[in-house]
């Protein structure tokens, strides 16, 4: 990167009187850097690392007391859970490269999930169990595939019919044939409804329902989990990281220096020719002629840009979705699962979501607490109730399932993404349509602001693809 480039006027005064179209901000200072990184999640970390290893000063703002975004370890709840990133696939060479090289512990999670498969399906208040599903008339699937389970038939499906031939075909003009519903792509498969809600209705991953989620975005996401299939070591499914997987964004951030600064939440974003401001609430105000933004589109949409963003990238940036999703953490008094012989983890279709045993301990045999995982409409309404009414709700609907539960849990926290005001859901989908509508634009330089953060991934995603848009608008700047 050319200093000459970045530096094209003299120092400001670090204090003066900020002001910018639209508003004012009282007494404020100012501060001068090359690029200012907004958000410490995984991308605003691997933008700023990667530009401070080059040497340029690079300053990160972030809104929270924290870093890491929607990688969150809740220490408070004393065990090693996590409301965000948990998973570390094998073949994430950008994580698993940072976690080496800050010193961060991976554990391999293989053993951990042989446990997690064992979840039983709900439907309604029945508990079906997995060994019973293929000859349970609530089956609809055919032939051999009644021995799949809903969580499984739509991911099995999307890459048996996968017409991607690598994960980062999902952005080529090529595809967006395959941007249509989920439900017109089975539909075509000769689907009928009962069957489509089966496999793509059930505490979904992306949006709402079949008619609400492109295919394409599924496609790339299998594509994706094959690729990493085939980079992953013999035998190992995964990882996670010891201590919490917050340890990996802390320990980027104890790196930085300039370190980030914390308690920063940008409001503003106003550029000149040369010169960009951003804005914070605080009445703070920090120059550079380049601004990397790795927030997520849900939030973007509420900040001011002047001068304003424009056609596509403005429209995917005030309409890209992202998923209700809200985690109910409790404690088991007892071993309650022992008493009616059923798996402890369930696969509901109501507010109790994804009810996983957590086993954070030594021994993955042992049940550490649970954790209701409820995307979609079910986070929704319990993101409508104060945290102790939602978490009464999950335990009351636990309780309907299982007698044997009764009295036995106890509710411990709730985290909401989709309330949480720094992240607005848990991660970006695409409805029918907006991949093919939105690909050339959604990530465009505006001006002298780079974007980048999960939604942006190009072959890679969830944590993996926040790393590689990070590091992507880094390399953009570096090679000016
Ligand atoms: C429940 C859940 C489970 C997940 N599980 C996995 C998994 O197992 N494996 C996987 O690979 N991925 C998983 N993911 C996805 C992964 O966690 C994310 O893709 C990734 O962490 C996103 O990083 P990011 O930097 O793009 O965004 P974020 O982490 O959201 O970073 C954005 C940052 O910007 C900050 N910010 C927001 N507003 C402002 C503002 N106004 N001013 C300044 N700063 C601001 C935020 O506080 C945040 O720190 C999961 C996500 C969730 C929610």
């Amino acid at each position: 990167m050319s200093r000459g480039v970045l530096f094209v006027r003299p120092a400001r005064p670090t204090e003066e009187r900020a002001v910018w179209r639209g508003g004012s901000l009282s007494v404020a200072e100012r501060h001068r850097h090359e690029v200012i990184v907004i958000g410490a999640g995984l991308a605003g970390l691997a933008a700023a690392c990667k530009l401070q290893a080059e040497g340029v000063d690079a300053q990160v703002l972030e809104a929270q007391e924290r870093v890491g975004g929607r990688v969150h370890s809740m220490r408070q709840l004393g065990s090693n859970q996590e409301a965000g990133g948990t998973y570390i696939g094998a073949g994430y060479t950008r994580i698993i490269g940072v976690a080496e090289r800050f010193g961060v512990e991976l554990i391999d999670v293989t053993p951990m999930l042989a446990f997690f498969r064992e979840q039983e399906l709900v439907l309604g208040n029945e508990i079906i169990r997995q060994a019973d599903w293929p000859d349970h008339p609530a089956n609809l699937f055919n032939g051999d595939d009644r021995a799949l389970m809903p969580w499984t038939y739509y991911r099995m499906l999307t890459v048996k019919e996968n017409p991607l031939a690598q994960p980062a075909d999902w952005l080529a003009p090529d595809s967006a044939r395959h941007d249509v519903s989920v439900y017109d792509w089975l539909k075509g498969l000769g689907f009928d409804d009962a069957v489509i809600k089966l496999a793509y209705g059930i505490n979904v991953s992306f949006g709402k329902d079949a008619s609400d989620v492109s295919a394409l975005l599924l496609f790339f996401r299998a594509a994706f989990s094959v690729a990493q299939r085939r980079l992953s070591p013999e035998g190992v499914a995964g990882y996670t990281a010891k201590n919490g997987v917050a340890r990996i964004p802390e320990a980027m951030a104890a790196a930085l220096d300039p370190p980030a600064q914390l308690q920063k939440v940008v409001v503003a974003i106003t550029s000149e020719a040369d010169d960009t401001t951003v804005h914070c609430a605080d009445g703070s105000v920090y120059h550079a002629p380049q601004v990397v933004c790795s927030l997520p589109f849900g939030v973007l949409r509420h900040i001011k840009i002047e001068p304003p963003l424009r056609g596509l990238q403005a429209e995917a940036v005030n309409t890209l979705p992202a998923q209700a999703m809200t985690q109910v953490y409790l404690a088991h008094k007892s071993n309650f699962w022992e008493a009616d012989g059923f798996s402890p983890s369930l696969f509901t279709d109501g507010v109790a979501g994804m009810l996983a045993a957590a086993r954070n301990g030594t021994d993955p045999k042992e049940v550490t607490s649970f954790t209701a995982w409820t995307l979609g409409a079910n986070a929704t309404r319990l993101d409508a109730l104060p945290p102790a009414a939602a978490g009464r709700l999950v335990i009351d609907e636990i309780e309907a399932i299982r007698p044997a539960a009764k009295g036995q849990l106890e509710f411990l926290g709730l985290q909401s993404w989709g309330t949480d005001p720094f992240a607005q859901g848990g991660w970006a989908y695409f409805k029918p349509g907006q991949i093919a509508r939105f690909a050339a634009a959604m990530g465009a330089r505006h001006g002298q602001i780079r974007f980048c953060g999960e939604h942006l991934g190009r072959a890679s995603r969830g944590m993996e693809g926040a790393m590689e848009s990070g590091e992507r608008v880094a390399a953009e700047i570096l090679a000016l």
